[in-house]
């Protein structure tokens, strides 16, 4: 999919935490991380947190929004697959 330049990949990280609890102990803390407004899902023993968090890296520039590292961001970058 071609890149829309939206940045939205680029301001928030999603931290996969491995649980060791039951289901519905680990529902509950998903719950407790939404009343703190983060956004979170938990699916086999992991609970995904999406963190906002805008990188430092992300720019506007000539009427978009861009990457002012482009040709040397990190791999994770590089790798990266859009589903927007
Ligand atoms: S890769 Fe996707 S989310 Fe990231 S800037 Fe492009 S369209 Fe937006
Ligand atoms: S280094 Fe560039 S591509 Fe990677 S998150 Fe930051 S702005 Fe986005």
């Amino acid at each position: 999919m071609e890149c829309k330049r939206c940045g939205n990949c680029c301001k928030s990280v999603v931290i996969n935490v491995k649980v060791d609890m039951a289901d519905r102990d680990a529902e509950d803390f998903v719950k407790f991380l939404e009343m703190h407004g983060m956004k979170a899902v938990y699916n086999n023993n992991t609970i995904a947190v999406m963190v906002y968090a805008k990188c430092e890296n992300l720019i506007e520039k000539n009427g978009g929004t861009v990457c002012d590292i482009y040709e040397n961001r990190p791999k994770i970058c590089r790798e990266y697959s859009c589903g927007e």
